[in-house]
């Protein structure tokens, strides 16, 4: 006997997971959108996988585009994040500070501070349900070494700070 959804999110809700704002630019135009179902598939080629809703305007655009950017996001993002998991807020007003993005190889829109930029390629992309699992090849990275991190869990963000130790070699 399959779960109830209700309790399917509850205990997804129990599964912290980093934020992104993944976003694309192309054809279809300039669009991005906040994600937490984001991981890695292997690293031979670099390859991650999200999952987005179909019935976003995210998910069509993504795949028309065919490239995406992955952007980690730093603890300073919270309202960032929340901009862009706003429904049906315009694309204009998500990135109405030109001066936070920039791009790197295929044109999608990188957060210049986020703590990770992935930019991306599109592989594939499966739908199950009512989400598209889409497969993208890593083409280029930016990493943030001193941004702390920002995690989503019982339906709450949470800042996840760098270690003292951070970087230190414990060998002896
Ligand atoms: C922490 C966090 C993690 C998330 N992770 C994911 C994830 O992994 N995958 C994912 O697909 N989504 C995720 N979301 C949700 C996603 O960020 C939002 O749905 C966002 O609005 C999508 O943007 P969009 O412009 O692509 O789609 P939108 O056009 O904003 O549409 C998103 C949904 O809202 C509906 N909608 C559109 N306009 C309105 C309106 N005016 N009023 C009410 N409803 C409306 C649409 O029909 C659609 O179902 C996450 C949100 C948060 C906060």
């Amino acid at each position: 006997m399959p779960v109830e959804k209700d309790q399917f999110r509850a205990a997804m809700a129990r599964l912290g997971a980093a934020v992104s704002i993944i976003t694309s630019n192309g054809p279809a135009g300039r669009h991005g959108m906040t994600v937490s179902a984001v991981c890695s598939v292997t690293d031979q080629p670099a390859t991650l996988l999200a999952c987005i809703n179909r019935s976003s305007r995210g998910y069509q655009t993504l795949k028309t585009n065919g490239v995406v950017c992955v952007n980690v996001l730093a603890a300073r993002h919270e309202s960032l994040c929340r901009l862009f998991a706003t429904p049906g807020s315009p694309a204009a007003e998500r990135f109405a500070n030109e001066l936070e993005w920039d791009t790197l190889q295929t044109g999608a829109p990188v957060l210049r501070d986020a703590a990770v930029a992935l930019d991306c390629t599109v592989d594939a992309i499966n739908d199950v349900g009512t989400h598209g699992v889409l497969f993208a090849r890593v083409q280029a990275i930016r990493i943030n070494d001193r941004a702390d991190g920002l995690i989503y869990f019982d339906r709450a963000f949470h800042c996840v700070r760098q270690s003292v130790a951070s970087g230190a070699d414990t060998t002896d």
